[in-house]
């Protein structure tokens, strides 16, 4: 059961030949089984699920059609607010917290039918590439236990490649969903940004958080996407336009059926920095899709070797802002509070006690960013570098449907091995983060294996143009096909 596709226990499901009860139970018998080892959840809400599980049930009984994922579990990162339902976000600052509301993309996914399994583990406020900045300890990625399951979703992720969810959702603002896909071999789309809401998600970098699907296959993680897309009114930049088809588009790639598409190889990203066994998937890959009749072409984008230094201004002077609500009055932590100190105090033993050391980091950097002296120079340049990279993007879509590149440079690594040294740890994102900065949509897909761990293969498409990635990343997996961890 825990093997199946969500698009086949859903079909299960609708005939009732299961009951989402029992494709509930096992996958909360396989969480419990594995999940000392993985710690991908950081809340399991066993009871929740089973009664949504049997309330599905019974509605199918009744007859009613609620679409091709009713009663499929599904994990959900931390990041989201979900009622009743502890939310941290990773962090201290938020142990304990209890959402009043929920997410709209947690609204739909209920309203859908989905069973939501618990909150997965991230980095704290979604700031890195390892989930070893969670509050809560890391996640370990299901092919080898030694080495990280990518981040800042590295939770949502690793559920997936455990078999302990067959869906899940992560955010992405620099790479934290399709990073995460890569490292772990499973698929992950960051949409179109704004054609999913971020209302009753916790802001990292509102210009930049796009929440979206993960799941193991590419027609899975399409079924996700219709699901939770699509114009909110609470988002003021949500996007109010048709979502595309994504799964019609994923249906017609897994065709194997390339013709009249066109394929552009960005030259910045020939290769410097990334490693060799990457290099080589990444170019098989290429050579996979030339067979299946795509036209390939080299596009030049001179813009996108300065994306990561533009993110590293633009995402910490964001979340700067967006970390000020955290002072100990309206929600979580509340350090100090005895009497002895001042508001002020309070305040800022909170902060001190509740956040970690990445995001003082990123506060720090995003408040000297924005100052008065040198707003100019750091966030004022950046966002000019935004501009050329969104250029770059729109000539290059005017020559191409999509632009592909290995997802990241660099394989699963160990753990501890990136923590001491910032700089190597946002290296993780190199290709990923142009994307978040243009707004388009791209997807993770495996490309194969290096050294025995998985490989991720990126493609990006114009902005609502996610149905192009979703055919292309389908092609890729009809010659990939899905990639199967060791055993647990
Ligand atoms: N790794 C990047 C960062 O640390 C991206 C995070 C994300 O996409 N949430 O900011």
């Amino acid at each position: 059961m825990i093997k199946k596709t969500a698009a086949e226990l859903g079909a299960l499901i609708a005939s009732r030949e299961v009951s989402s009860e029992e494709v509930t139970r096992a996958h909360l018998d396989r969480i419990a089984e594995v999940d000392g080892k993985v710690r991908a959840f950081l809340h399991v809400d066993e009871a929740g699920a089973l009664a949504a599980a049997r309330a599905v049930d019974e509605r199918i009984k009744n007859g009613e059609n609620l679409g091709p994922l009713a009663g499929v579990p599904i994990a959900v990162k931390d990041v989201l607010a979900t009622e009743g339902v502890p939310t941290t976000a990773g962090s201290k600052i938020l142990e304990g917290w209890k959402p009043p509301y929920d997410a709209t993309l947690v609204q739909r996914l209920r309203a859908a039918g989905t069973v939501m399994l618990g909150k997965t583990n991230m980095d704290e406020f979604a700031m890195g590439s390892s989930t070893e900045y969670s509050a809560y300890g890391p996640t370990y990625n299901p092919w080898d236990l030694s080495r990280i399951p990518g981040g800042s979703g590295g939770g949502s992720a690793a559920a997936l490649a455990a078999y302990e969810a067959p869906l899940s959702i992560g955010t992405d603002t620099g790479g934290s969903i399709r990073q995460p896909g890569a490292v772990t071999g499973t698929v992950g789309a960051k949409p179109t940004y704004g054609g999913t809401s971020r209302y009753g998600l916790i802001a990292f970098s509102s210009s930049l958080d796009t929440p979206g699907p993960c799941a193991r296959t590419v027609e899975d993680t399409a079924l996700l996407h219709a699901v939770i897309a699509g114009h909110d009114p609470r988002d003021s930049t949500s996007i109010d336009a048709p979502v595309p088809d994504v799964v019609a588009a994923a249906r017609l790639g897994a065709t194997g059926d390339l013709t009249g598409v066109k394929v552009g190889l960005v030259r910045e990203f020939s290769g410097e920095g990334a490693e060799p066994g990457v290099m080589a998937s990444f170019r098989e890959t290429v050579d996979a899709l030339a067979k299946l009749g795509a036209e390939v072409v080299e596009v030049s984008c001179p813009h996108f070797l300065y994306a990561l230094p533009a993110y590293y201004l633009i995402a910490p002077s964001e979340c700067s802002s967006n970390l000020a609500r955290f002072d100990g009055v309206r929600f979580g932590l509340r350090a100090g509070d005895d009497g002895n100190h001042s508001l002020e105090e309070v305040m800022s033993l909170t902060r001190e006690q509740g956040f970690g050391p990445e995001v003082k980091r990123r506060i720090i950097i995003g408040t000297y960013a924005l100052s008065s002296g040198y707003y100019d120079a750091y966030y004022g340049q950046a966002q000019k570098v935004r501009t050329l990279i969104t250029r770059d993007f729109t000539a290059a879509f005017e020559q191409v449907d999509v632009l592909v590149s290995p997802t990241t440079p660099f394989v699963a690594f160990e753990l501890g091995s990136r923590t001491s040294d910032p700089y190597q740890m946002y290296l993780a994102d190199l290709f990923t983060i142009p994307t978040n900065l243009y707004g388009g949509p791209a997807i993770s897909v495996p490309s194969g294996l290096s050294e025995g761990l998985p490989v991720g293969f990126q493609i990006m498409a114009g902005t609502l143009r996610d149905d192009k990635m979703y055919r292309v990343a389908a092609a890729v997996e009809s010659v990939v096909g899905t990639l199967t961890p060791p055993a647990l």
